[in-house]
């Protein structure tokens, strides 16, 4: 194998497109160099060496090879490594194929000695030479052999107190030469010491990046950033320049565009007589690139012709790392610039407009969680709270909230009433918190993970929730605890969904900037672009108008249970429903009269929203033991009001309840068997359709319902509950006078229901893939406990690696997608084929539904135009 890939300007094998092979950050400078841009030469060893070297040992073959491509860069540069006469220094670089920024290690000024020093100080003078030394001291120290970071900065900050001065670069060459002896009694101090040979020093340091891939904090941002399968990180051992050889020298950092709003300017830092990590650690307060104009014109007008090449070359926004040494320009580093997604909009509209990219490109640089940024509210400074933060969670639901805390649905609700905003806070939500749950501004649990309920109720809504916060101890009375503080009810707490964290305090939010015009433009290349179509989860005729704003095309799925659950007089009636036996008695019947009219009402709502365009309604589906409290106080007093109400007694509406209780509710009766044990319920539920339908016909709208069976496992099932839906159209057109054209379909959502597809599709006009279910029962992993009992360790160890309630398992899970997809084609060429689970807002998931050949996906409201992004970007 070839482990190495020198470059020197003009000249080098590697390329941009070697990113896996040669990480980010090498395959860039081996471009640099090829398009003839004043780059240090040097080579990059392979990700490939990455993975060699675990478990920690450099191949043997690789020093050798080592040597070799250091004697190459001896010849060009006319200096020699270890040599005091002619002295040469390397620096020894991180860098994966994705950007890690800061989370892995690099050394500066490899190759000294106290002999090379004073070679170096010979030629280069004595304060240049002791400061190189004392950076190589502390970066080696730190770095390669662990010694405190702060055991080396208390030196500094004593020796610059006695000496009366603030910053590094006043220090003289005495007081650099005694800084190195003061870290050398640091090293001492750690029982440590510095590999006087200039090669133990390139290979602990070559060992020491290769080391840096798997320390903890870069695994968790890999973790945080689902950054999967790399091989490793690749390290770049290059000359080192010197930015710190006095006033004609310093180092910066630009981007070529504003990376928060996008604006075409060069935009950066710059720190004079200074090594490139001064600026990153903030010794110094750096001044603003465009002042370089003034200082170093020469300079600056190179900087600039170099980063206009760059970014026209590389047709992205530039971050470029550079040095100047005594008026000379190198560049070190250049990568496609991270960015806000305000800036991440206008620079892909900018780069069509100037004719570097096309229409496809400019919709493929905009990513959606950029969109996702542009469509939240935010806060103002994110680095401004960081002291406040007082926990973690799982980032359920972007955005920013701040509210006050309350710690009931009800307080939730009564708070908002009088006018407060409000973050409810619970140990986790269930249906009966929806109401308190709407009425805050953000939601924050200690238990669940990201398809809980509050996880899964916040994204639809678009508000924020922090979810699984297991460090949260909530004392649901009156207060929570957590780190070191004690939070009251009222004290105000402020949630970032997009991070996970919790904040004390009330910290100051801005409104998403989004200029209509600049984002209509791009959605309008995005949809020129997709094949699938985009529909929404709504169930209120609110969320569906939020959705055709945001570009919905129909709604995907409407979860009929949720309107049971809106108002206490709904919950009653279907408590009341649940509780009468007698299938005949007025109170059964009152109670589902009740509740038609009800449905009826909303789906008049529903269809008038949508007009024109089709409405995916999915029978009940839930356990109906989800209808009742948790707790046995409000259990006794329901059972006591509905005997009295159902003229019976209070044991045998006890006895009834309970009886529904399930071991495995998740399996047990909901879905369609609800609708084929309790045929009344999917009568009603018909009957409230096609009336509305019908109503919303003669009103002059124009209507198409799909009705959905859920959970079908057998075409008898399926059969079963079809007849009671054609009856009930037949009676509503009867009745009326007029015929709605309507559609039946089945959810797939059982694995079985995927195998027979073939037998199914003879009786369904569309499939739609309930994704959140098929995963659970695919896997056969439920997807209320197993986040917090055991997916959270199967990502963190690889074992999967991503969450499949987040992003579909797309050679399992996709499997079953794809059988149902062919064998029920094969019946009904013309079948309408759709996906509603939670995946249906997922990018990578919307990749692989693209591929398979659906029409459409549905999703929340607020992820509608992250969806439309998606199918353009999978389309493309
Ligand atoms: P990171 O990936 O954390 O930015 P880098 O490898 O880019 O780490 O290096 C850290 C700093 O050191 C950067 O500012 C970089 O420009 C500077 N640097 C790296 N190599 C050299 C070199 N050969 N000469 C001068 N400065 C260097
Ligand atoms: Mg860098
Ligand atoms: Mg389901």
């Amino acid at each position: 194998i070839r482990r190495i890939f020198p470059f020197s300007r003009g000249n080098s094998d590697g390329d941009k497109s070697m990113k896996e092979l040669l990480g980010g950050k090498g395959a860039n400078l081996c471009e640099m160099a090829r398009c003839g841009l004043n780059v240090p030469p040097g080579f990059t060893i392979t990700t490939e060496v990455c993975q060699e070297f675990y478990p920690e040992k450099l191949p043997e073959e690789l020093l050798a090879e080592v040597r070799n491509a250091v004697a190459g860069v001896e010849a060009e540069m006319g200096l020699k490594f270890g040599d005091p006469a002619s002295p040469l220094l390397f620096s020894v670089r991180s860098g994966a194929a994705v950007s890690m920024p800061g989370m892995m290690d690099t050394v500066l000024n490899l190759g000294l000695n106290d002999e090379v020093v004073v070679g170096f100080a010979a030629k280069y003078g004595d304060r240049f030479a002791f400061d190189c030394y004392r950076r190589l001291l502390q970066m080696f120290g730190d770095v390669v052999l662990g010694i405190p970071h702060e055991d080396f900065e208390a030196k500094l900050t004593a020796l610059k107190a006695a000496r009366g001065i603030q910053y590094d670069v006043q220090l003289d060459a005495n007081d650099l030469r005694s800084l190195v002896a003061q870290y050398k009694e640091v090293y001492e101090a750690n029982g440590k010491e510095l590999p006087q040979d200039p090669w133990e020093q390139m290979f602990m340091g070559i060992n020491a990046v290769f080391k840096s891939w798997n320390i903890p904090r870069a695994i968790k941002y890999r973790e945080i950033n689902k950054i999967t399968g790399l091989r490793g990180t690749a390290v770049n051992v290059q000359t080192m320049v010197y930015g710190n050889m006095g006033d004609t020298s310093g180092t910066g950092v630009c981007f070529t565009r504003n990376p928060a709003n996008g604006d075409r300017e060069l935009f950066g830092e710059f720190l004079i007589n200074a090594q490139g990590e001064d600026v990153v650690a903030g010794i110094r307060t750096p001044m603003p690139i465009k002042l370089m104009a003034d200082i170093m014109p020469g300079i600056y007008a190179e900087l600039a012709a170099n980063t206009t090449m760059l970014e026209k070359h590389m047709k992205d926004m530039q971050d470029v790392e550079f040095t100047v040494q005594e008026g000379r320009l190198f560049m070190l580093q250049c990568r496609n610039g991270k960015r806000t997604g305000t800036a991440a909009l206008r620079i892909a509209l900018d780069l069509e407009a100037e004719g570097l990219i096309n229409k496809d490109e400019a919709v493929l640089m905009v990513e959606p969680r950029h969109l996702d940024q542009l469509l939240h509210p935010q806060f103002e400074d994110e680095k401004k709270y960081v002291k406040d933060v007082i926990t973690r969670g799982l980032a359920a639901s972007p955005g920013a909230a701040v509210g006050r805390l309350v710690f009931s649905a009800e307080d939730a609700e009564e708070w908002k009433a009088r006018g407060e905003r409000v973050i409810l806070c619970r140990h986790e939500t269930s249906p009966e918190d929806v109401g308190g749950m709407h009425a805050s501004e953000g939601i924050l649990t200690c238990r669940g993970g990201m398809t809980s309920h509050a996880a899964v109720v916040a994204r639809g809504w678009g508000k924020p929730c922090v979810c699984g916060c297991e460090a949260l101890h909530i004392d649901l009375k009156s207060k929570v605890n957590g780190k070191e503080i004690v939070l009251n009810e009222g004290d105000w707490l402020s949630l970032n969904g997009t991070t996970g964290e919790v904040i004390n305090g009330q910290q100051a939010l801005k409104k998403a900037e989004v200029t209509g015009g600049d984002l209509g433009k791009l959605m309008a290349w995005v949809d020129k672009a997709r094949r699938l179509r985009v529909l929404t989860n709504a169930d209120t005729p609110e969320d569906a108008l939020v959705a055709r704003t945001n570009g919905a095309q129909g709604i995907g799925l409407c979860r009929t249970e949720h309107m049971f659950f809106s108002t206490h007089e709904r919950i009653a009636a279907v408590r009341r429903m649940i509780a009468e036996e007698e299938l005949d008695s007025d109170h059964k019947l009152e109670a589902l009269e009740d509740l038609k009219n009800f449905q009826r009402r909303d789906f008049e709502g529903i269809f008038t929203a949508m007009d024109g365009m089709p409405v995916t309604i999915r029978l009940l589906d839930p356990p109906l033991h989800e209808f009742l409290p948790q707790e046995g106080s409000a259990m006794d007093a329901l059972c006591a009001q509905l005997a009295s109400e159902l003229h019976t007694t209070v044991e045998r509406v006890e006895a009834r309840l309970n009886g529904l209780r399930e071991v495995n509710p998740m399996m047990g009766l909901r879905g369609c068997r609800l609708g084929i044990v309790h045929p009344e319920i999917t009568e009603m539920q018909a009957m409230a359709i096609f009336e509305a339908a019908t109503a919303v016909v003669k009103a002059g709208g124009h209507v198409h319902p799909h009705i959905m069976v859920p959970l079908v496992a057998t075409t008898d099932e399926m059969d079963h509950q079809v007849a009671i839906i054609h009856a009930a159209a037949a009676k509503v057109a009867d009745a009326s006078g007029t015929k709605v054209p309507y559609k039946v379909g089945t959810m797939i959502e059982v694995p079985r229901a995927a195998l027979q597809a073939g037998l199914l599709a003879q009786r369904a006009d569309f499939f739609s893939f309930g994704t959140n279910d098929l995963t659970q029962m695919t896997f056969g992993i439920s997807r209320d406990d197993a986040q917090a009992k055991f997916l959270s360790h199967y990502t963190r160890q690889g074992i999967l690696q991503t969450d499949p309630f987040d992003t579909l398992d797309v050679i399992g899970v996709g499997e079953m997608v794809k059988i149902a997809v062919e064998r029920g084609r094969a019946t009904k060429p013309n079948l309408e084929l759709g996906i509603c689970g939670e995946h249906g807002g997922d990018p990578s998931s919307i990749a692989f539904f693209n591929k398979v050949g659906l029409d459409y996906v549905s999703c929340s409201p607020l992820r509608v135009p992250i969806a439309r992004l998606a199918a353009a970007q999978a389309a493309i």
